[in-house]
C-alpha cells in the first residue's frame, strides 16, 4: 500500500453555543459547551486512516492535557504519530468557536505549538518524508516549513498535494513550481489570484496556478462540487444532493478521501468522484473528525 505522510496542524477546538453572539463589552451565558479533536492536517489525516490508507503525521504540540489527547486520537484513528513532536513551555494549538443558534458564528485560533515546528523537528523525521509516495500539506504551520518540507519532497521525487488553507500575506506562490496537486476552496483560489471566482472564469484562474508550475488543481465549491483543470481538461464535478447539517471538516474530508485515492493509484477524476462521496456524506453528520466516513461507509452509501 502507498504511504502518505501528512505535515500540519493539531488544534483542540472549543465550541460554546451562544443565543446570540456576544456585542463589545457584553458578557453572556452560554448554554452548552462541547471539545473536539481539529486541526486541518490532523483533520485530513484522520480522514485518510478512517479510509484504511497508510498514513504518518508531522507536527507538534505542547506537553499538556490536550497535546496527549490529540496523540491519543490520532492514534486510535489508526495514524502514526512518531513524528509529533512535544514542546516544553507552549500551549497545544487551540480553536475557541462560538457558535449562535441563527448558526453565525466567529472563531479565535491559537496556533500555539504549530507555529513552534522547525526545521529540526522535519529533519528528525525526514524518512517519514522521504519513504512516502504522497505528502500532504495545509498553511496552518509557518510557511518556511511547509516551503522545506515541500522542497525535500522535490529532491525525494515524493508526490506534493497542498491544500492552501489559510491563505496569508506570507503565501510566496513560487512554491507552485514543485506542487502536484493543489486544492484550494473558492474563497483560497480568490486570494491567491486576488480575483474573484465564477463559473464563467473559474477554469482561466484555476489555469493559472498551472501556469505557476502546480501540475492538477483542483477547486472545491461547496455545494455546487469541484473543478479540475489540469493540462489535457477542464472538468465539474457536481456534488451529491443531500441534505447537509454540518458542513464543518467537508474540505478536509475531500481532501483526504482524494489523496488516500490517489495513492491507492486510482486516475484523478476516480479519485474526485470518490471523494465527493466521502464529503457529502461528512455534511451529512454533525461534528468535524466524528463525521469522516469509513471506506465500508463510502462504498456502500447509496445516494
Ligand atoms: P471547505 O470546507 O474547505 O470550504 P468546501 O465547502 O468547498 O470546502 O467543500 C468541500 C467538498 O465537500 C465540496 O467539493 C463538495 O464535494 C462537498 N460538499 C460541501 N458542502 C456540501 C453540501 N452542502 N452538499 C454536498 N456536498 C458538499
Amino acid at each position: 500500500m502507498s504511504k502518505i505522510v501528512v505535515v500540519g496542524s493539531l488544534n483542540f477546538d472549543t465550541s460554546i453555543h451562544v443565543p446570540h453572539l456576544p456585542a463589545k463589552g457584553e458578557t453572556i451565558i452560554a448554554s452548552h459547551l462541547s471539545l473536539h479533536h481539529g486541526g486541518k492536517g490532523a483533520n485530513q489525516a484522520v480522514a485518510i486512516a478512517r479510509l484504511g490508507g497508510q498514513v504518518s503525521f508531522i507536527g507538534a504540540v505542547g506537553n499538556d492535557e490536550n497535546g496527549h489527547q490529540l496523540i491519543n486520537g490520532l492514534k486510535k484513528a489508526g495514524v502514526d504519530t512518531t513524528g509529533i513532536a512535544i514542546k516544553d513551555n507552549a500551549h497545544t494549538g487551540m480553536a475557541f468557536v462560538c457558535v449562535a443558534h441563527s448558526g453565525e458564528n466567529n472563531i479565535i485560533v491559537y496556533p500555539g505549538t504549530n507555529y513552534r515546528i522547525t526545521k529540526e523537528d522535519i529533519d528528525r523525521n525526514r524518512p517519514l518524508i522521504t519513504d512516502a509516495d504522497y505528502c500532504l500539506l495545509q498553511l496552518e504551520i509557518p510557511f518556511e516549513i511547509v516551503r522545506y518540507v515541500i522542497g525535500i519532497c522535490h529532491e525525494a521525487k515524493v508526490k506534493v498535494v497542498l491544500n492552501p488553507a489559510p491563505v496569508s500575506a506570507d503565501f510566496d506562490d513560487r512554491i507552485l513550481a514543485h506542487v502536484d496537486y493543489i486544492l484550494p476552496n473558492e474563497t483560497e483560489l480568490a486570494m491567491m489570484v486576488g480575483e474573484s471566482v465564477t463559473m464563467e472564469n473559474i477554469g482561466k484562474l484555476a489555469s493559472s496556478l498551472l501556469a505557476k508550475g502546480c501540475g492538477h488543481a483542483i477547486v472545491t465549491l461547496g455545494e455546487n462540487g469541484s473543478f479540475l483543470v489540469d493540462p489535457v481538461r477542464q472538468e465539474h464535478f457536481p456534488a451529491v444532493k443531500v441534505k447537509a447539517v454540518d458542513t464543518t471538516a467537508a474540505g478536509d474530508s475531500f481532501i483526504g478521501a482524494f489523496t488516500y485515492r490517489l495513492a491507492s493509484g486510482d486516475r484523478i477524476d476516480e479519485a474526485i468522484r470518490f471523494a465527493t462521496k466521502a464529503a457529502a456524506i461528512t455534511v451529512t453528520r454533525h461534528g468535524a473528525q466524528d463525521a469522516l466516513p469509513s471506506l465500508e461507509e463510502v462504498k456502500n452509501w447509496l445516494v
